[in-house]
């Protein structure tokens, strides 16, 4: 089979860069290995995916948006971080436009599904799912891509999104740095008594970490961070216990709560690959940059590269060259390298010292809080970067 482009993987990056680069003239050939079904209506996977306003416009001009039920969309309006005992908070919102959120949440369930729906059908993409990516060979005129059930396809590029531990990147010999933090997150939905009024909440206690982001009605999403038997100890927990066990580790902030369908676990691993390039060869998504889910930029930074990526490739074709160009894929590495780098670092360095236990690491977060509530600056830049499509004056703050 003969084929311009072969992504491995059809995630929310894989389906997303055959979107952004669908129209342009290429044979494009998806390969996943889940089913045709778990993919036109994936199940909930207790993710709740914070949009920035940027990732909400690329959603829009991909078609994947307006597939998303209203009903799902919940608008964020706040996020406030607090560190142990102490009742501070430092408070993230926009400025002067009321109204105007951080960004938006919608479950990772639905966007797959939507993205499915955006690309099914589409003329010039070839779905090959139930069969995984055996093995990827790249030449100097073309691309060899080995199928498990014993197809091979011929492409001029690979691209890669096939989770971050990705079997295809190990495979081309491209190495990743990776941070195993030894904990699991365990996310699942809660109703409960008090009203969150829109208002995302980030809380560093001892011992564990706690997030609750706000869903449409009295509904949160619990993000609890702790070491994995921990977590399998909830997991494992009926739900009225489990349910006031929350409520408990919460501090009842939010009253009494009641588990709603079912808790998922996942380890705490970031990813960051050493190359996004090689000859005939892209990362996109996790399997380029795998990011800890405190800063909530995952997905984000999976939605932007894709883009990145298929405005090289268009751009080298309008100029006549082959889609796997050289330099437009250095292009690529270098402007994804650029957007991801400063805040992946940051996430770490946040994640690392807000599980520390140790003293010291407790008094430089209170002092860290305390600093960035003094600082209007760097709330505006936080803001900002959490709205990524604010108006301008927010983006030129400080
Ligand atoms: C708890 C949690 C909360 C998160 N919250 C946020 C958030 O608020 N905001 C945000 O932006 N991001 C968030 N993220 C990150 C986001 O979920 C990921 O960045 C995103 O799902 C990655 O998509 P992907 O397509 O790269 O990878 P995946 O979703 O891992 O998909 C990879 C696909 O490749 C397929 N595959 C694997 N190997 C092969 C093979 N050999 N052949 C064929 N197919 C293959 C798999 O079956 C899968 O379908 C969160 C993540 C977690 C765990």
């Amino acid at each position: 089979m003969q084929f311009d482009v072969a992504i491995v993987g059809a995630g929310p990056a894989g389906l997303a860069f055959a979107r952004a680069l669908s129209g342009c003239g290429l044979r494009i050939a998806l390969v996943e290995k889940a089913g045709e079904r778990d993919l036109a209506a994936p199940g909930f996977d207790g993710r709740e995916i914070a949009l920035t306003g940027r990732s909400a416009r690329l959603l829009r001009e991909m078609g994947a948006w307006q597939r998303i039920p209203a009903a799902e969309i919940a608008p964020l309006r706040e996020a406030r971080v607090l560190n142990g005992a102490s009742g501070f908070a430092l408070r993230f919102a926009p400025e002067g436009r009321q109204g105007d959120g951080l960004g938006h949440l919608v479950p990772n369930h639905r966007i797959r599904q939507a993205l499915f729906e955006a690309v099914a059908g589409l003329p010039d993409i070839t779905l090959l799912a139930g069969t995984a990516v055996a093995a990827v060979e790249t030449g100097p005129e073309a691309a060899q891509v080995r199928l498990a059930d014993g197809r091979d396809l011929r492409a001029h590029l690979v691209v890669a999104a096939d989770t971050r531990f990705s079997e295809t990147r190990r495979r081309q010999g491209i190495g990743a740095s990776m941070r195993d933090f030894g904990k699991a997150m365990l996310v699942c939905r809660m109703a409960h008594e008090v009203p969150h009024e829109g208002i995302a909440t980030e809380w560093f206690g001892h011992g564990q970490t706690i997030a609750m982001l706000p869903l449409n009605g009295d509904l949160s999403s619990a993000v609890v961070t702790l070491p994995t038997r921990e977590t399998d100890r909830l997991l494992a927990l009926a739900p009225e216990a489990f349910g006031a066990e929350i409520a408990r580790r919460y501090g009842h902030r939010l009253g009494a709560m009641q588990l709603v369908g079912t808790r998922h676990a996942y380890p705490l691993v970031a990813v960051y690959a050493h190359r996004f390039v090689a000859r005939r060869f892209a990362l996109v998504g996790d399997a380029a940059v795998g990011m800890h889910p405190v800063t909530a930029h995952g997905f984000n930074f999976g939605l932007s590269g894709a883009d990145t990526l298929a405005r090289e490739i268009r751009a080298a074709l309008a100029r006549g060259q082959d889609p796997a160009d050289p330099a437009a894929l250095q292009r690529y590495e270098r402007r994804h390298r650029r957007a991801t780098w400063p805040l992946f670092t940051a996430t770490n360095a946040i994640a690392g010292l807000y599980t520390d236990e140790r003293l010291p690491a407790r008094l430089l977060r209170h002092a860290a809080l305390r600093l960035g509530a003094a600082l209007p600056p760097v709330r505006r830049l936080v803001t900002a970067r959490l709205m990524e499509a604010g108006p301008p004056s927010l983006r030129l703050a400080g």
